[in-house]
């Protein structure tokens, strides 16, 4: 039977539908022809059976990549979603910016670049990490530009983790972190964090956690924190480089993505505390504070030995960052004011206030902790659908065609992550839709 395009793409939803339903990894295609698998198993054709690599099968497929699919899906579907799913700024990226990759396009900027990027990328990031973080790092040795912090983090882990290793990671954590280290053969250790410890890890879980498992190689540090906002603050930091102190062989990926929007008070690098130079990995980027989450560019500085591995890493996966992102990169550091980027601080607080107060009006929702720092919010509704988050938020798409990612799968169960970087109409339009939503579950 032919069908058309509609009815394929009808067809295609109501099967991802079910799949996240059935919480089933689902990778998206987007022939319905290609028989699908009903998990990353094998792939049975009249041509050949190929199995997967194991260590994949068992990786989930990030939950807010599935939903941002879906609602891409129901987009091309002609409906229209209200997203607050995905980590990505509804600004422009700076006018400078903007300027320097149009320029690099039109120089011809088109080649290879050295495989931890160019030297003008280095030297601003360096001078940038001293500037504003105290920190030293040689460009030349110990700062590798990689395709999006999201690269430079998993090139850290394979530095540092392989199989027999663990790696500890304070939940709620970003997706990613888990995924990446069992794709290396490690386990991941979980830490909870509490409301009461503002969603950040307490010397003492850090200390049960090493004292528990042996093996620990890593452990993640990610300041201000996706989905909570937590912010380490320096005495928090010292605390823990106190605990490590008596782990030398524990390295710490410093994930500070997002330390330029935190709303109050200072966001410092663990690098930073006296001792921890030499075991951290602080990687950065420029998709959040920049909004240039499309250009794909992001970094790590690590002492030498580090960088070193990681730059192996890099040199056999993909030589190099774009070079137009890292001309882009290098007027970010250059051009743009500090000022300029406190403008977008300013307007995310209004956002975040916003959206705090409305929740608070909601029964049965609370946020215990405001975020002070990234984009988002994490409240708790675990006294609707028993608690089952995926639920809620499928059944919320679906009948209110408002995407939000549930919290289990940042080890948050009970919780829906919101994030507010969106414009203030649809924020508004958001909170109507989820209260309106809940209300009828009453
Ligand atoms: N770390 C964290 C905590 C993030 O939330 C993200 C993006 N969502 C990244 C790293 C990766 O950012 P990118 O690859 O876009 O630079």
């Amino acid at each position: 039977m032919k069908m058309n395009t509609r009815a394929q793409s009808r067809l295609l939803l109501s099967t991802l539908l079910l799949s996240l339903l059935m919480n089933k990894a689902c990778a998206f295609v987007v022939q319905s022809k290609i028989p699908r698998p009903s998990s990353l198993g094998s792939t049975k054709t009249n041509d050949a059976e190929i199995s997967i690599n194991p260590v994949v099968a068992s990786v989930k497929v990030s939950k807010t990549v599935e939903i941002f699919s879906l609602v891409k899906q129901m987009e091309t579907d002609g409906e229209k979603v209200t997203s607050l799913c995905v980590g990505e700024p509804d600004f422009l990226p700076p006018k400078a910016v903007l300027d320097a990759a149009t320029a690099a396009i039109l120089r011809g900027d088109t080649k290879y670049t050295a495989v931890t990027g160019t030297a003008d990328l280095r030297n601003a990031i360096a001078d940038d990490l001293k500037r504003r973080k105290g920190l030293e790092y040689n460009p030349q040795t110990e700062i590798v530009v990689g395709n999006g912090a999201k690269q430079s983090v998993y090139q850290g882990i394979l530095a540092t983790c392989g199989p027999g290793d663990a790696a500890i990671i304070p939940a709620p954590y970003w997706p990613s972190y888990p995924e990446m280290v069992a794709l290396v053969g490690a386990e991941p250790i979980i830490v909870e964090t509490t409301r009461e410890s503002g969603y950040l890890m307490t010397p003492k879980a850090l200390r049960k956690a090493l004292e528990a498992n042996p093996h620990v190689k890593l452990i993640f540090l990610c300041s201000p924190g996706n989905p909570t906002g937590g912010v380490y603050r320096k005495d928090d930091l010292l605390a823990l480089a106190k605990v490590l102190d008596d782990y030398p062989n524990v390295a710490v990926l410093a994930d500070e993505i997002y330390e330029r929007l935190v709303y109050e008070g200072d966001c410092p690098s663990f690098a930073s505390i006296d001792r921890m130079f030499s075991r951290t990995m602080t990687v950065n980027g420029f998709s959040k504070a920049y909004a240039m989450t499309g250009l794909r560019l992001g970094y790590v500085a690590a002492p030498q030995h580090l960088a070193k591995a990681i730059t192996t890493i890099q040199s056999q996966l993909t030589s190099c960052a774009g070079s137009i992102s890292q001309a882009a990169g290098v007027a970010a550091l250059t051009q743009v004011s500090d000022d300029e980027l406190l403008e977008n601080v300013k307007i995310m607080k209004q956002k975040r206030d916003f959206v705090l107060g409305e929740l608070e009006k909601i029964p049965g929702v609370s946020v215990s902790v405001p975020p002070n720092g990234a984009f988002y919010i994490l409240p708790d509704v675990s006294g609707y659908y028993d608690g089952d988050d995926t639920e809620l938020c499928l059944q919320l798409l679906k009948s209110k065609k408002l995407a939000l990612v549930p919290g289990s799968s940042f080890g948050a169960p009970g919780t829906i992550r919101i994030s507010y970087a969106t414009s203030m109409e649809e924020l508004k339009i958001a909170i109507e839709k989820l209260a309106d939503f809940l209300g009828e579950q009453s």
